[in-house]
């Protein structure tokens, strides 16, 4: 007889091999067909709401793991909050105007003078990327309405950036000024504070004498300084320290510290009178130091403040430049007196109002110097640096060697990565004190909650120190800023009710209306120059700061969601639950959000902030495609960046939702092919699980062959238990946004727990006692659930193989075809069952001898003493306790140990021995058993009764 053929031999059309790169592709259109989230939406009409708002990624190029990482951590809330029942509309979105884009179409294109045609031709390409992007989004499985999505230069959008611009000039805090702001002379615009990258950069260091010419002005510092002697034998200077040369020329004073102690310092001139040169008077050390000069101090001390007013000589133009005070001077570098020219500089542009000095810029948008310069016109700031410190050294004013440098962290452009200046424009800036902004947003930041918690100081230092937020940029791709000018005077013209006017044209028209239609069209009845009275206005050209629109998306995307009727409102109107995106959004996305939220609703726009970190290689340097490319190019890494899509083909997006959770995201996460292999590594044996769970109950019917609990077997009990309590860990898990214990807990159910015990136990049960009968149903009625609970618990991460297993899953009456809309399980879901924590542990303490017993199994199978375990009879010696326990339990022990027999005896000491296992191989299990009657029967008595039952059945 084939005994073969009597066994219940796992089935199932679950296959071993994945091959995920060719069948997610079949898992997509399925889910697009069946229209599972849309349904999944549905389903929780009426349902509390979670709103989830997406940072919009810049439609520019193709994804990168950055992206991957950003979205699949996103997917997974999307999908675990719905699950657990939840109404969530997660709408994706892009940021779609500035600066890149409009450079990248120039570089396709060469320049384009008409600004309609440039916007088109970079609404196009956006769109183009939009499309490449949101396809490269849903191959990673994610689910979003990606039929509707939100686009910044969507006109309703556009509109609404408008009227949240409309907030903040009915508050009163916009408003137009000179100011320095940085500015890129390479890509010709001003930059945002999160568009400034800091990178050590090599600087001039210069030392330089600002004379004391005015004879009256001379005798008097010298008089204080207790010096009056020396007033024609030396000159007379206050010296001080740059590391921009360029910013000489602005020079329009000299900042002191009030309370700190000044004196002079004598310093043999190189050629004619010696110096005697003004500095703080702890600075001496330092400064003979780093400008390698011989000093000696002189005369008696005097406070900063006795000094304001004093004219000193400007050392090359034609003015003077005064002595101010100002509180932020240090004496840590320098001289402790601080060259300060109002237009290039924050604390300089501060102390310059304060002196009512002109905010003075003599460099253009290239970088040039103006006419107003006549020594270093038109020269490019950055070469003029070594021109102006020869002429100084010429002119005897320059105090160090022209070749020192130093070497300091200097602002770069983040898009060319050139160094960059800080200028004085006029533009417009939304006030950040006068009307409480900065107070409101730091007071906000409290009532929302951060994770990880060093947040909350990151974005407050941020908001705390931040400067008056620049809205303007002198570009063409953007929204334009809706304000007017007078013909007649130039007076600016900034009012509630244009914006309003033109907010309601471009909701219809797009932003392009502003370019196209006359001033007046966008002017309400009567509009005149509060000024001059004229009625005749032009528009202003300067668009919006994309930050400025990025940041109104809750605005523009959440609360227009509600006010068109979403269904299942939350009562907190527009406030988004959770933003989640990277780190370094605390100077971005979040930063300009939350002012917006303070601008239109004095409210942060959001409840929770999530970051993740950055993905790093093995060394922890950013991943990232310029720098590795760059790295490769000069040989100093032999292999390249890897783009996505080729690690999609190889390994399948799966890997990458798995890589995803298997790090704690809030920290930086590392990539590398070598742990992309691990990581499948570790999917082949999860995989390998669920498809002998599905094997083994393919023949269950869960509505009619289910055991009840007080029916089943110790065994099951404790897998059920255990499943019990891997359902509550891995939903705190998600809870808490720890996607990595969910992976983590996973791993070691499957491997540890289930395959290399409980299955491995089970196959006997399973294979070999009848189909249908109470033993194997027992078994089956745990595994169904595993099976069933794993694949709704892992959907959210694992979204393809769980709706694969979910296919091939015996389904229960009512069960619907995705997994995505069978919702979470719950450890309540599990009914009671029999002394639940008492046989838990009574298995657990047998685990454990068990794991000796195996040690010893494994050793004589090593010295070729047995084959298989069924081979073996243990022999168990224990302490009086423990033997107890045993005996108690001894018809479970050789299942347990997967022996044919278990002997037991009372000793003084714990000891297994492995023994041959008397009688013969059954035929049919492999299990030794001893025959009472003839010697010629083949299979064990067991066996016999099941194949006996067998063939009754099949008569
Ligand atoms: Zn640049
Ligand atoms: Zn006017
Ligand atoms: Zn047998």
């Amino acid at each position: 007889m084939d005994y073969k053929e009597t066994l219940n031999l796992p089935q199932t059309a679950f296959p071993m091999k994945a091959n995920l790169a060719q069948r997610e592709p079949g898992i997509l259109k399925t889910w697009e067909e069946k229209k599972v989230y849309q349904r999944l939406v549905k389903s929780r009409n009426g349902c509390p709401v979670f709103s989830f708002h997406d940072g919009p990624p810049y439609a520019n190029g193709h994804i990168h793991y950055g992206h991957i990482l950003n979205k699949i951590l996103k997917d997974i809330i999307v999908k675990h909050k719905c699950l657990e029942g939840f109404l969530v509309r997660y709408i994706p979105g892009w940021d779609c105007h500035g600066l890149p884009i409009e450079l990248a179409v120039e570089r396709e294109e060469g320049e384009i003078k008409d600004p309609l045609e440039l916007r088109e031709k970079c609404r196009l390409y956006a769109e183009k990327y939009i499309k490449i992007q949101m396809e490269e989004f849903k191959r990673l499985g994610t689910f979003a309405t990606y039929d509707t999505p939100y686009k910044t230069l969507n006109p309703p959008y556009e509109a609404q950036v408008l009227r949240a611009l409309a907030s903040f000039v009915l508050k009163g805090a916009v408003y137009r000024s000179d100011m320095p702001i940085f500015w890129c002379i390479n890509c010709h615009t001003a930059l945002a504070l999160a568009e400034i990258e800091y990178y050590d950069h090599e600087s001039h260091s210069i030392y330089v004498h600002f004379p004391v010419e005015d004879e009256q002005e001379r005798k008097k510092l010298l008089r204080m300084c207790n010096l009056e002697d020396k007033v024609s034998s030396h000159r007379v200077s206050v010296m001080i320290w740059t590391t921009t040369p360029w910013t000489l020329p602005a020079n329009l004073a000299i900042a002191l510290h009030p309370q700190f102690d000044y004196q002079m310092m004598e310093i043999q001139g190189k050629n004619g009178k010696p110096w005697l040169s003004l500095i703080a008077s702890n600075m001496e050390s330092k400064v003979e130091m780093s400008a390698q000069v011989k000093g000696k101090m002189m005369g008696s001390t005097v406070k900063g403040k006795d000094l304001e007013g004093l004219k000193t000589r400007h050392p090359f133009e034609d003015r003077d430049s005064p002595i101010v005070l100002a509180d932020y001077v240090t004496d840590d570098t320098g001289t402790g007196a601080v060259h300060t020219a109002p237009g290039h500089g924050a604390e300089d542009y501060v102390t310059g109002l304060k002196y009512g000095l002109k905010t003075y810029a003599p460099v253009d948008g290239n970088g040039r110097f103006t006419d107003e310069v006549k020594l270093f016109a038109g020269m490019n700031v950055f070469e003029a640096n070594q021109i102006i410190v020869d002429y100084l050294l010429k002119t005897g004013f320059l105090v160090n060697s022209p070749k020192d440098r130093i070497t300091h962290s200097y602002p770069h452009c983040w898009r060319c990565k050139e160094p960059v200046i800080f200028r004085a424009t006029s533009q417009w800036f939304i006030s950040m004190d006068k009307t409480g902004i900065r107070n409101k947003a730091i007071s906000e930041i409290d009532e929302v909650r951060w994770i990880p918690e060093w947040g909350r100081d990151d974005i407050k230092g941020k908001v705390e120190g931040r400067p008056d937020w620049c809205i303007s940029r002198q570009r063409v791709w953007g929204v334009p800023l809706p304000f007017l000018y007078c013909e007649n005077c130039g007076e600016p013209c900034v009012r509630v009710d244009v914006i309003e006017k033109t907010a309601s044209i471009v909701e219809k028209e797009g932003s392009k209306a502003w370019l196209l239609r006359p001033a007046k069209d966008f002017m309400p009845e009567g509009l005149r120059c509060s000024k001059c009275g004229s009625s005749s206005m032009r528009k202003e050209s300067d668009i919006f700061d994309v930050w400025f629109e990025s940041g109104s998306s809750w605005f523009a995307v959440c609360v227009q969601e509600e006010d068109q009727g979403f269904e299942g409102k939350d009562p907190k109107r527009g406030f988004v639950d959770l933003y989640l995106e990277g780190k370094d959004q605390h100077r971005g996305w979040f930063h300009t959000a939350l002012l917006i939220g303070i601008g239109v609703r004095d409210k942060a726009p959001y409840r929770r902030v999530l970051t993740h970190g950055f993905v790093v290689d093995e060394e922890g340097k950013r991943y990232s495609k310029s720098k590795i490319e760059k790295l490769k190019a000069t040989g100093q890494v032999s292999s390249g960046y890897i783009p996505p899509e080729q690690i999609i083909e190889k390994y399948g997006a799966e890997i990458l939702r798995l890589w995803v959770s298997y790090e704690d995201f809030r920290n930086d996460i590392a990539f590398s092919e070598k742990i992309l292999a691990r990581l499948t590594e570790s999917y082949r044996k999860i995989r390998n699980t669920f498809r002998f769970l599905l094997g083994n109950i393919s023949d269950f019917n869960p509505d009619s062959d289910a055991v009840a609990p007080e029916k089943m077997e110790m065994l099951d009990i404790w897998a059920l238990s255990r499943l019990r309590n891997y359902i509550s860990r891995v939903r705190s898990a998600y809870d808490n946004y720890e996607f990595h214990k969910a992976h983590h807990d996973t791993s070691y159910l499957m491997n540890v727990d289930l395959s290399a015990f409980y299955l491995d136990i089970l196959k006997d049960r399973l294979y070999c006692e009848d189909k249908t009968l109470r033993l194997r149903r027992s078994a089956q009625t745990s595994l169904y659930a595993i099976c069933r609970d794993a694949c709704r618990l892992l959907a959210p991460i694992l979204s393809f193989t769980a709706e694969e297993v979910w296919e091939n899953l015996p389904k229960k009456e009512g069960d619907p075809d995705s997994v995505f809309l069978a919702g979470m399980p719950r450890p309540e879901d599990i009914p009671p069952l029999p002394d639940e924590d008492k046989v838990y542990q009574i298995i657990e303490n047998l685990r454990e001898i068990r794991e000796e017993a195996n040690q010893k199994i494994e050793s004589a199978r090593a010295s070729k003493f047995i084959g298989s375990s069924l081979e073996v009879m243990l022999n168990i010696k224990a302490p009086k306790n423990r033997y107890r326990f045993l005996f108690e339990y001894e018809n479970l022990l050789p299942d347990i140990f997967i022996v044919s027999a278990v002997k037991l005896e009372e000793a003084e000491e714990f000891a297994v021995e492995v023994k041959k296992a008397p009688g013969k191989k059954c035929a049919r299990c492999w299990k030794y058993f001893v025959s009472e009657g003839s010697s010629d029967v083949e299979i064990c008595q067991r066996c016999k009764g099941v194949i006996e039952r067998l063939q009754v059945g099949l008569k």
